[in-house]
C-alpha cells in the first residue's frame, strides 16, 4: 500500500482504514460502493453553554449526577429518526439523527427540524438563555450487519468507516465498536508482521478475532432491527397513537369515564390497523 504525502511516498505492508462513516479511503479501495442513502442517517448536534447551577435546577440534579432525554415523533416532525438532549457539566447538547432518505423525501432541512424540535414546549424552557458555543453535522451508517465490510489484501477497516455501528432505537453504539475494532485489527496487523503475511487469507483473522468479541455477536443478533426501524409508523402514527390515549386519560371532565383499551382503541389513527399493528409487535418483541 502507498500513501502520497507532500514529503514523498511511503510505503506500508497494511493499511488500517479509520476515516469515518463516508469513508474515502474504503471507496477508492473499491471496499465499498457509494453509500445508499436509506443506509445512511444525519446527525447534527449543537452545544449550548448555560452555568452549572442552572443545568442543575432545570434538571434537577445534584453535583455528581447528570440527564440524558430522547424523543421520538414530532421532534423529526414524523421523519426516521428522534432527537436528543443531555447535560454536560456547564452545558447541554441537544440535537437530532435523521435518515437521509427520509429527509430528501420530507425535503426538508435538518437545520429546520432542530429549530422546530428546540421550540418545543417541554425543549425550550430548558435551553432559554443559553449561548451556542457548538455546531456540528456527522453521519452515521445506518445499514446495520449486512453493510460491514472488514478487510482485503493489504487493508483493514474499523470503526464507521467498517459500518460498525448500531442503531437499538432509544441508544446509538459506535464508539464501543470503534476502540475494540481499533484493539482488534492492531492484534491482527502484529501477528500478520510475525508470519509476513499481509493476503486476505491472513487478515481475515481480524473478522475472527471481532466474530468472539461482542461486536459482531451484538450487530449478528440486532441484524433485523434496521428493518423495524425502517417503519415510518414508529416516527409517525405510534407517537401520536399514545400522546393522544394519554391526554385522554389524564383528562377528568363531566363525562362517564372510559377504560383504557377502550380509549386506546378510540385514539388510534385510522390508517393504523391491528394486523400492522400485531406484525410490529412481534418483530419488536424478537429483536429488540
Ligand atoms: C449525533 C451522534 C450521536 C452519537 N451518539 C453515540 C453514542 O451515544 N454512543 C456511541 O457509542 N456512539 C455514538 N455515536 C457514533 C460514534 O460517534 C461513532 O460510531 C464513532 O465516533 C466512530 O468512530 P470512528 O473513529 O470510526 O470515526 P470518526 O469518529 O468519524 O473519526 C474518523 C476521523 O477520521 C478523520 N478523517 C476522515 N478522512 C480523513 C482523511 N482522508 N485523512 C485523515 N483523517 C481523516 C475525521 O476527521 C475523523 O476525525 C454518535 C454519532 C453521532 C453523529
Amino acid at each position: 500500500m502507498k500513501v502520497a504525502k507532500e514529503q514523498g511516498e511511503v510505503y506500508a505492508d497494511v493499511v488500517i482504514i479509520a476515516d469515518g462513516a463516508n469513508s474515502l479511503l474504503a471507496e477508492r479501495a473499491k471496499l465499498r460502493s457509494k453509500f445508499r442513502l436509506k443506509d445512511m442517517g444525519l446527525g447534527i448536534k449543537e452545544v449550548i453553554k448555560l452555568p452549572a447551577h442552572e443545568i442543575e435546577q432545570r434538571f434537577q440534579l445534584s453535583r455528581s449526577e447528570g440527564a440524558a432525554y430522547t424523543f421520538v415523533g414530532d421532534g423529526t416532525q414524523g421523519l426516521m429518526g428522534g432527537c436528543f438532549l443531555y447535560t454536560n457539566k456547564e452545558s447541554l447538547s441537544v440535537g437530532l439523527i435523521v435518515n437521509l432518505e427520509s429527509l430528501k423525501k420530507a425535503k426538508l432541512h435538518p437545520f429546520t427540524l432542530l429549530d422546530h424540535f428546540e421550540k418545543h414546549p417541554a425543549v425550550a424552557p430548558l435551553l432559554s438563555g443559553g449561548t451556542l458555543k457548538e455546531y456540528s453535522a456527522h453521519l452515521i451508517p445506518e445499514g446495520g450487519y449486512d453493510m460491514i465490510q472488514l478487510y482485503s489484501n493489504g487493508i483493514l477497516l474499523v470503526g464507521d468507516a467498517a459500518g460498525l455501528t448500531m442503531n437499538r432505537g432509544l441508544i446509538l453504539r459506535g464508539m464501543d465498536f470503534a476502540i475494540a475494532s481499533g484493539i482488534a485489527a492492531a492484534k491482527t496487523v502484529k501477528k500478520a508482521k510475525e508470519s509476513h503475511d499481509f493476503s486476505e487469507n491472513s487478515l481475515s483473522f481480524y473478522k475472527q478475532l471481532l466474530e468472539q468479541s461482542f461486536v459482531l455477536q451484538d450487530l449478528k443478533r440486532f441484524r433485523h432491527l434496521s428493518r423495524l426501524l425502517q417503519s415510518e409508523r414508529i416516527y409517525k402514527e405510534y407517537p401520536v397513537w399514545f400522546c393522544r390515549t394519554a391526554r385522554s386519560l389524564f383528562t377528568v371532565d363531566a363525562n362517564p369515564s372510559e377504560g383504557a383499551f377502550k380509549v386506546l382503541s378510540r385514539e388510534k389513527p385510522q390508517n393504523l390497523n391491528y394486523m400492522k399493528i400485531a406484525s410490529d409487535i412481534l418483530r419488536g418483541v424478537k429483536n429488540l
